[in-house]
């Protein structure tokens, strides 16, 4: 399936089946916003509920918060987001369309790649390469030239290279300008007496500002980590690919605090820690990859993206970053509060250095359900057959264990209800008596139900049931009293 058309079809089954909707989609929607369904919500949950435990349950040394997302407007100042978080775009005066700089340049050597496949593939060697290094060669100088904020730089390699707007076609560029991402609106009841405060653009600053109180309520010694889930904002120019770039999303943030020097080695840490963790979830190392920034953010000495193949190729799904203490130092500047750590091992006070894990919760789910979808043809020589499955880790799939009656009657209902009733507290269940049985599995497998209980009349004979498993579909009879133990034991997290 070509990757354009696997972004689609996932986009449509995430409708179809009650995992994510446009938001306010009565009203034609609104951009680069969505909501979770049934299905969708209980996977976010799990995803958020397994970085959460792997954080929290899973380290002595971490523990969360959850910080509120309007913060004292200094706090934006002191992080740099008033004055650096923006990004440079440039508009198309004929269509009024809006562009990122680097969103244009990038798809410019995107195409130039996907010619250098279709060379390749016709046998034209040199003519692949030739392509592939002008786009490296290009992806290079933009990067470069938004490190320096070269605007002009970038309108002119937008014009040298042609690029023009996909809706008016024409080059008609505005110079290129800065567009801050963060949305403001005002807190107070009377307006005069209104003070303009921020959405949180990113959930980091919440633990920051909480630093010491967390230390000295929790009596946390260095190193440790201070863990947070949550809402942030940002005010994306070019919202794109689906739950990718959102305009309100989920961040988890987990940041570890640290004594000064000792963050190189922290770093390498949490860098091979968090690939661990995405590895557990049973995906191919082969899917991911690291992309290490060679320019690097205003607070950071290192920093790296861990990058997932995306249907829309290889993009971030999460950053590690050593921020060293620029933020602490900079909020116990603008607040006059001292924040630093009394260290009793080396017997010095400091501003303790902190390398930061961030994931967007959004793309995770992304990423779960791009990984897990397939469409699979089951056609056999004298039936054509196919189905839609989610393959999703069973520890993520919004229900564990469909519990299926045979027929409406002959108290196969009951029997079925009562083994519902026994599973309920453990995991989530899902009861259906409507329609074939083959159909129910089907529509079992468009969610990721890993196991699909059927009872029917040999039960009540002997007490056993079958069992059917979504990836094999392959079916077994078991005892009806071993059910609850065995889905518990494959789908629980730790
Ligand atoms: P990008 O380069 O894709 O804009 P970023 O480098 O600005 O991302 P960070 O500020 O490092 O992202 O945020 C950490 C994580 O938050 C990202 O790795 C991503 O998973 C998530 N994230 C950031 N922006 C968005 C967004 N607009 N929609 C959904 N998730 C996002």
């Amino acid at each position: 399936m070509a990757n354009e058309n696997k972004l689609q079809n996932l986009i449509g089954h995430c409708k179809e089946y009650g995992f994510i909707f446009q938001s306010s989609e009565i009203y034609d929607g609104l951009s680069a916003v969505y909501d979770y369904g049934q299905y969708g919500s209980e996977l976010k949950k799990n995803i958020r509920d397994y970085w959460w435990k792997s954080m929290t349950q899973m380290h002595d040394n971490i523990v969360g918060i959850d910080a509120a997302i309007f913060m004292h407007p200094t706090v934006w100042k002191a992080s740099g987001h008033v004055d650096n978080f923006s990004d440079p775009m440039i508009d198309n005066r004929d269509s009024k369309k809006r562009y990122r700089v680097d969103h244009l340049l990038e798809g410019l050597a995107d195409t130039w790649n996907q010619q250098a496949d279709v060379a390749e593939a016709a046998g034209t060697a040199d003519l692949a390469s030739s392509l592939r290094d002008k786009a490296a060669e290009l992806i290079a100088t933009t990067e470069k030239l938004m490190a320096d904020n070269d605007f002009e730089g970038l309108k002119t390699l937008i014009e040298s290279n042609n690029i023009t707007c996909s809706v008016s076609g024409t080059g008609n560029w505005t110079d290129v300008r800065q567009f801050n991402l963060m949305f403001s609106t005002e807190i107070g009841s009377v307006a005069e007496e209104a003070d303009t405060i921020y959405l949180r653009p990113e959930t980091a600053q919440g633990i920051f500002v909480n630093f010491l109180n967390v230390q000295k309520t929790g009596r946390m010694k260095i190193p440790f980590g201070i863990a947070q889930t949550g809402k942030a904002f940002r005010n994306e120019i070019v919202a794109r690919g689906f739950i990718f770039r959102m305009r309100e999303f989920e961040q988890m943030e987990m940041q570890f605090f640290v004594q000064p020097g000792s963050q190189k080695e922290w770093y390498e840490h949490w860098k091979e820690a968090r690939m661990k963790w995405h590895l557990s979830l049973g995906i191919s190392p082969s899917r991911y990859r690291f992309h290490d920034h060679v320019k690097l953010a205003h607070y950071a000495d290192a920093a790296c993206d861990i990058e997932y193949d995306f249907p829309m190729g290889f993009k971030e799904v999460e950053g590690i970053h050593s921020r060293t203490d620029f933020d602490l130092k900079s909020h116990q500047q603008y607040s006059g509060k001292k924040l630093t750590y009394f260290d009793t091992d080396i017997n010095q006070h400091y501003i303790p250095y902190v390398v930061e894990t961030s994931i967007g919760l959004d793309r995770m789910v992304m990423l779960i359900l791009s990984e897990a979808y397939h469409e699979e043809d089951l056609s056999t020589a004298d039936k054509q057959d196919s189905r839609v499955v989610l393959s999703l880790p069973p520890m993520l799939a919004p229900i564990k264990l469909a519990v299926l009656p045979l027929t409406k009657k002959d108290g196969l209902p009951e029997l079925a209800k009562n083994l519902i009733a026994e599973c309920r507290p453990h995991f989530k269940c899902f009861y259906e008596e409507k329609d074939s049985i083959g159909k129910r599995y089907r529509r079992q497998d468009a969610i990721g139900t890993p196991y699909c209980v059927t009872i029917d009349h040999q039960t009540k004979e002997d007490g056993t049931v079958t069992i059917r498993y979504r990836d094999s579909m392959t079916q077994e009879r078991i005892a009806l009293a071993d059910v609850c133990k065995i889905v518990d034991e494959h789908t629980k997290m730790f």
